[in-house]
């Protein structure tokens, strides 16, 4: 990835993430293919890209084929949050496996780089704390998680063995939750949901009793891990864990948002849905000496940018 001018497929290209590592390539001089099947995507999230010279836009869905010239790919294609990822979860394993499929084919047709956007999931409801990447998890097979978690796992399969049997390029991020401008207003996330709520002064509706945690990465922070690991030499394949190792439970996190927002909203208390994670947090050791990364951004700024992007949706 020396080489500036490369044209770099980005799958997923219209989601939360992949919008953003759209814009940062673009910045960088490179062409990008953006492809979606906008199923959680939004073409709100590229409009602004679309005249771009260096910029184009593909409606396509990553279970079926794909031929395309690029120099490298960053599959970022797969619905992220639990609502959306069960919704459909039959699609939803097909996007992982299948389209893991598609990609690697591709990558190896080409001789190209690849990344995959795999994910905490993979670790399921940790026995072990904080995580590392040798940790292989404690996952439910056969809960409403499991076309999500089995289905990133078996994309983290298929990687290695592209890698020891086909010899192609891989690199495979472990991605921890991630927030900030153009995540989607009805995600059902965390982070999503409070600041909404608390914007509306409508209840903040806390699953369990909020003791659960979790560990929040800034988007930008997470974009640039993305492009240090891309540039890594090829014996470099991860999978490396991704994330911000600050650690706050689902009550402090309202009570940050609350106080961010001057919100009137009241805690309200839901059942907690069955196998979410009890505790989540990123031992980012690898990431900090293989990419020399460390996110940057602190829970409270990065809430700040994230209250102004929604209070400017919400006043549309
Ligand atoms: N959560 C919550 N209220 C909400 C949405 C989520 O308390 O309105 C909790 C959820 O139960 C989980 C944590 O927040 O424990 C993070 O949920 P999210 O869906 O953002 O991502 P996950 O890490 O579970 O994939």
């Amino acid at each position: 990835m020396s080489r500036k001018n490369q044209t770099i497929l980005i799958t997923g290209g219209g989601g939360f993430l992949g919008s953003h590592l759209c814009e940062r390539l673009l910045d960088e001089d490179h062409d990008v293919i953006c492809l979606d099947n906008f199923f959680t995507g939004s073409k709100e999230n590229i409009r602004h890209l679309l005249n771009h010279s260096g910029f184009e836009l593909v409606r396509h869905d990553i279970t079926w084929p794909v031929y395309l010239e690029v120099d490298a790919i960053y599959n970022m294609a797969c619905p992220a949050s639990p609502v959306h990822y069960q919704h459909d979860p039959v699609q939803t394993t097909k996007t992982s496996v299948l389209g893991a499929i598609n990609l690697l084919g591709m990558a190896k047709r080409l001789n190209i780089p690849i990344m995959q956007a795999s994910t905490s999931e993979v670790y399921g409801d940790p026995a072990v704390h904080p995580q590392k990447e040798e940790y292989w998890g404690n996952v439910n097979p056969i809960g409403p998680r499991s076309c999500y978690d089995e289905g990133k796992r078996c994309a983290e399969t298929l990687f290695f063995d592209y890698y020891r049997q086909l010899k192609v390029s891989i690199k495979v991020v472990r991605i921890f939750n991630t927030y900030g401008p153009r995540m989607q207003i009805n995600d059902g996330r965390v982070v999503s949901n409070f600041i909404v709520q608390a914007l509306k002064n409508e209840d903040i509706t806390i699953y369990g009793d909020g003791s659960q945690t979790r560990s929040f990465c800034y988007v930008s922070d997470m974009i640039e891990a993305f492009v240090k690991m891309m540039a890594t030499p090829h014996e470099v394949t991860g999978p490396i864990n991704l994330g911000n190792p600050g650690e706050f439970t689902m009550i402090e996190l309202a009570e940050k948002v609350i106080k961010l927002t001057n919100s009137k909203s009241k805690l309200v208390y839901k059942p907690l849905p069955k196998d979410d994670p009890v505790r989540r947090k990123p031992d980012i050791s690898k990431a900090e000496k293989i990419l020399d990364w460390h996110p940057k951004v602190p829970l409270d700024e990065g809430l700040e940018k994230t209250i102004a992007y929604f209070k400017s949706i919400l006043k549309k």
